[in-house]
């Protein structure tokens, strides 16, 4: 299928690994220009190059800054001013017992995964309204639907996030053709995965081998998911042909949360 999304210009933040690299090659591969973000300039560059070796007819930026500070996001913009698609994503927080975190966490979580997307959405919509086109994905997590205890930074962050695109993504963009989905991985195999792996194996006293090995079994797919399905999902709600998917709150977790709906 053809998306119809050839010659955009994405945003892809937290791109140079994980979920964040999955949608920007997805997207590269659909013919988008990319302007890919992350902290680290050395996997940043890395990831640009593996990027343009997949199409070459593509043009692909690389801006290494820290996409939840004002600077970060000048910065972004300074690399492209109007972007037709744009993912929101900035790395999890730190897992832990909620008795341990002080207000400064708080801030920082609330930062990186509601704040930062919000910035992000007010400084693109207006614009893409005007074009006529425009796809915004935040990358948030199943914990939004179902906590995790360990995680409740991002319980309460993303949950934040959440509500606020259910009232914008509604209050008119749509009709001039621009969407809002928030979409919410399961259990992927990145490197924050393995990073939460091991924070479990530490709190249960287990080995990484036998946490992994425990998730893997107990899930109903029997593996993880990988960054290529997540980024494919990305790309389709991306395309000309999800104008009519908007303000949605998308599962991808290869149907690990028990409920029927
Ligand atoms: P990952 O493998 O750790 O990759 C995170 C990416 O974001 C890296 O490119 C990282 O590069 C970049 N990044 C982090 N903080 C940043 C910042 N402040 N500014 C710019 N870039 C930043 O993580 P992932 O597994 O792909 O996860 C992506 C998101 O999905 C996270 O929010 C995570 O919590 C959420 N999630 C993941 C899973 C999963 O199973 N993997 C499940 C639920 C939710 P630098 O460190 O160099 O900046």
């Amino acid at each position: 299928m053809d998306l119809g999304i050839k010659g955009r210009t994405a945003l892809v933040c937290g791109a140079s690994k994980g979920l964040g690299y999955g949608c920007a090659e997805a997207l590269v591969k659909e013919g988008v220009n990319v302007v890919i973000v992350a902290r680290t300039a050395e996997t940043l560059e890395a990831a640009a190059t593996k990027l343009r070796a997949i199409n070459p007819a593509v043009t692909v930026k690389a801006v290494a800054t820290d996409i939840t500070t004002a600077l970060g996001r000048e910065a972004a913009f300074a690399a492209h001013k109007d972007y037709d698609i744009v993912v929101t994503n900035a790395g999890g927080p730190p897992t832990g017992d909620f008795r341990d975190w002080n207000r400064d966490m708080w801030v920082a979580a609330l930062d990186a995964n509601m704040l930062t997307p919000i910035e992000l959405i007010k400084a693109v919509i207006d614009g893409m309204m005007a074009r006529g086109f425009g796809r915004i994905i935040n990358i948030t997590s199943s914990a939004v639907k179902a906590p995790i205890d360990i995680l409740g930074l991002s319980n309460g962050a993303r949950s934040g996030l959440t509500g606020f695109v259910a009232g914008v993504a509604r209050s008119g963009a749509v009709a001039k053709n621009v969407t809002i989905n928030n979409l919410l991985p399961g259990i992927f195999d990145t490197d924050r995965i393995v990073s939460n792996f091991a924070a479990q194996a530490k709190k249960s006293g287990q080995s990484l081998e036998e946490v992994r090995a425990a998730r893997v079994n107990g899930h109903p797919a029997k593996r993880l998911g990988t960054p290529a399905e997540f980024g494919a999902t990305c790309a389709f709600l991306c395309s000309q042909h999800a104008s009519y998917i908007n303000g949605q709150n998308i599962l991808i977790d290869g149907g690990s949360f028990p409920g029927t709906f």
